[in-house]
């Protein structure tokens, strides 16, 4: 007899993603190849379900974006493809694989929210979080959460629904579709200042949206004790008093000690602990429901161990990968900064 293959956690994959590549480029699709080859190599993609995806209809990628700049994407691809700014590049196939990407993420939202998965992480290309309604930019071209969480509102699937951003930069664009939207928390972790130069402490919403976007601005040097401090005392009591209906992660592993475009100092042990920690607040508020969203990344090997550890931590095993161990530099404090957010946000 096999052992019992638990299925509820998935995975999105198409082959279409690996077709928006520049391969001089630092997001190009060996970073897609790499995290497979790793998942396959310590055998768990076949624990996991596959969840094919469809493409973003325009009517969902019209809920965040102007439908000018769609045609314009679609344009640029048709016409053999160019740079919509000075890194972020479109191939002749990128339009589709975008459209993928959006798709691919609310495949796998409402799969989560019907009860036909337990959880999920979508490994799509191109990113997203960077893109602004009108504006494709910092590598990415669609907001592939901020269209999935919005189709979750829009269908009726959920309520309410916590962005969580680990990412080392600031998802300006998920910021600027949702800061006036009560129905979404943003929250971001990131290098500060640093690309894209958004995400100042003091930014907390507007209007409706006033009190569901937290920025945690990092310098440089950070790590693991500061992010579970991050973690443990703004994030978790926040989304405690939000209540959500499902986690949505834009999960970066370029906050990693060895990432070549951050310098942040997290290992992947502690990116496993901050994994482990979201899943435990999915558990605890929202029956489980949480979706990881591929976005940075860039030294290949510390991104596809990130990924293996936010599976391990869905399929609720102990296992980490940490190849690299913890980071050499030393530990930035944060104190004077969450004493500033907790008062902002009246933790107190
Ligand atoms: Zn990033």
């Amino acid at each position: 007899m096999k052992p019992e293959v638990d299925l509820s956690t998935a995975y999105v994959y198409d082959p279409i993603y690996l077709e928006h590549d520049l391969p001089s480029h630092p997001e190009n699709a060996r970073r897609l190849k790499r995290i497979l080859e790793v998942l396959e190599g310590e055998g768990v993609l076949g624990r996991l379900t596959l969840l094919e995806p469809r493409p973003a209809e325009e009517e969902e990628l019209e809920r965040v974006h102007v439908p000018e700049y769609v045609a314009r994407v679609r344009q640029v691809a048709q016409t053999g493809g160019g740079n919509l700014d000075l890194d972020t590049y479109v191939s002749s196939r990128s339009f589709d694989a975008a459209l993928m990407a959006a798709g691919g993420l609310v495949r796998a939202v409402e799969a989560v929210l019907t009860g036909e998965i337990d959880n999920g992480f979508a490994l799509v290309r191109p990113p997203g979080h960077h893109a602004t309604p009108a504006r494709g930019m910092g590598f990415c071209l669609f907001n592939n959460i901020a269209v999935a969480a919005r189709a979750a509102l829009a269908e009726g699937w959920a309520g309410r629904v916590f962005i969580v951003d680990f990412d080392v930069h600031h998802g300006n664009g998920t910021e600027e579709v949702f800061a006036q939207d009560s129905a979404v928390f943003y929250a971001s972790t990131h290098q500060y200042p640093y690309y894209p130069g958004t995400g100042d402490w003091s930014e907390i919403g507007e209007g409706d949206g006033r009190g569901t976007v937290l920025d945690v601005p990092l310098p440089p040097g950070v790590g693991d004790a500061g992010f579970a401090r991050v973690f443990t005392e703004l994030i978790w009591p926040l989304a405690e008093r939000f209540c959500p209906d499902l986690i949505l992660v834009s999960a970066g592993y370029d906050a990693h000690w060895k990432d070549p475009l951050a310098q942040m100092n997290l290992s992947l042990s502690g990116y496993a602990w901050l994994g482990r920690e979201l899943v435990s607040m999915a558990e605890q508020l929202c029956k489980g429901r949480i979706v990881f969203t591929l976005e940075g990344g860039y030294q290949l090997d510390v991104l596809a161990c990130g990924v293996l550890n936010a599976f391990y931590a869905m399929l609720g095993e102990d296992t980490i990968a940490d190849p690299f161990g913890p980071s050499p530099h030393p530990e930035r404090p944060v104190d004077d900064l969450i004493v500033r957010l907790r008062e902002l946000h009246t933790l107190n």
